[in-house]
């Protein structure tokens, strides 16, 4: 299977890649995209025999050029080449570049008609059922790569769809699960970046903290899964061993259980509609004792609110939602505002595109584009103002 890799040097990546090495005779690498970080992204090209290794950041292409040297690996740097490559000729395509960054390249590769394996949830959220009938314009399947919507995918049983009551995606909770408001408010980003339970990027893991990561699952959760995207609800569980369930009319209930380890719902749609053996560690449900679930709690977690807001709301609103999340996580991280005001910025954002009449569903692509980049000028500001107010 040919196969290229968009953010082959971040979590998703490397495990996608660890997978590949597995299984060389399996996979014909094409291209990996990556964002900088040269040397490492050379390194990867060169273990799997990749065609081609494009990082986004211009000056980064020397760096990337001189660590292919002799390989006959080609070489190349900048947004176009990024495109050029996602665009080449494969069976399937990982998305898993973070961020709306990963809007143009996965629809690139999208339009080639190959499979998208996606990870990249921002493009969806942002981009809403115009990416999925772009996608559907050209041949593309999507499969879902983030873990809860993978397990709602091998659980949900397209002949029953109208027999299904919910389906369910799983919350760890998240390192702030038992924390008060006034805890969080002092939160920093070291104490965010801790995860109980999954080693991933950065953004995905303040997401996960402020639950913007789950509101954002049930965003894609809607688009991925049209037909019951009414019955779409969320259950926190601390131990992460239960991914997603569906209920049927008939009492029962189906559930995709594992090791958080997201090599499992890689390989399911690296292999799909087989499975493929993996190395991950096998679940040992006496050596786990005791699954727990709780209702989340909207008040402490305000952000998982909005984004259940912004779907009922509509199209404009996910793509102002996801912007202004992607800003407001940013200035988190820089330690410039505190981790309660990410909801804050993000609600403003949209209080104030909504007051200007900006949230209305965006008739194309482009106008998402342009509506994403209007949600991030409005959170850079806000950001100035939060942050002026703190010091
Ligand atoms: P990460 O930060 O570890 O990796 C991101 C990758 O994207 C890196 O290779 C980076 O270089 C690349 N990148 C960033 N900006 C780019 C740009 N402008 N152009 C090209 N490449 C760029 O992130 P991650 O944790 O691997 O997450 C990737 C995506 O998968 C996110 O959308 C995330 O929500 C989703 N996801 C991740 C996990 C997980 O366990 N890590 C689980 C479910 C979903
Ligand atoms: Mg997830």
């Amino acid at each position: 299977m040919r196969l290229t890799v968009l953010g082959a040097t971040g979590s998703i990546g490397q495990s996608t890649l660890d997978l590949v090495a597995r299984a060389p005779d399996r996979f014909e690498v094409v291209a990996l995209v990556g964002g900088s970080r040269p040397a490492e992204l050379a390194a990867a090209a060169r273990a799997v025999g990749a065609k081609i290794a494009v990082v986004a950041d211009e000056a980064a292409g020397p760096a990337l050029r001189e660590a292919l040297a002799g390989s006959g690996i080609e070489a190349a740097a900048g947004p176009a080449a990024v495109l050029e490559a996602a665009a080449r000729p494969a069976d399937m395509v990982m998305a898993a570049i973070t961020g709306a960054a990963g809007l143009a390249p996965t629809l690139a590769a999208a339009r080639t008609g190959a499979t998208i394996a996606l990870a990249n949830k921002e493009c969806l959220v942002s981009a809403g059922r115009l990416f999925m009938r772009e996608a559907e314009r050209h041949g593309a399947r999507v499969l879902p790569v983030d873990s809860e919507h993978n397990a709602i995918f091998q659980v949900l049983e397209s002949r029953n769809i109208s027999a299904v009551d919910r389906i369910l995606l799983t919350a760890s909770g998240g390192p702030f699960r038992t924390w008060s408001r006034g805890e969080m408010e002092r939160a920093t980003a070291a104490q965010a970046l801790k995860h109980p339970n999954w080693s991933m990027g950065a953004k995905i893991t303040i997401d996960s903290a402020t639950l913007m990561n789950k509101g954002l699952e049930v965003i894609e959760a809607s688009l991925l899964f049209p037909a019951v995207a009414d019955r779409i609800a969320v259950v926190v569980h601390p131990q992460s061993v239960v991914h997603g369930l569906v209920a049927y009319a008939d009492g029962s209930v189906l559930a995709q259980l594992g090791a958080p380890d997201m090599r499992t719902p890689i390989s399911y749609c690296l292999g799909w509609p087989e499975r493929l053996a993996t190395p991950v560690a096998r679940l040992d449900l006496a050596a786990i004792g005791t699954l727990t679930f709780e209702a989340p709690d909207l008040d402490r977690f305000p952000a998982l609110a909005l984004a259940m807001a912004a779907l009922r709301r509509g199209q404009g609103a996910t793509t102002v939602l996801n912007g202004a999340n992607e800003i407001a996580v940013a200035a988190f991280l820089d330690n410039r505002i505190g981790f309660l005001d990410i909801a804050g910025v993000v609600e403003a954002v949209i209080g104030r595109c909504d007051a200007s009449g900006m949230l209305q569903e965006p008739a194309s692509l482009e106008a998402v584009f342009a509506l994403d980049a209007a949600a991030r000028r409005l959170a850079a500001e806000s950001v100035h103002t939060v942050a002026a107010m703190r010091t």
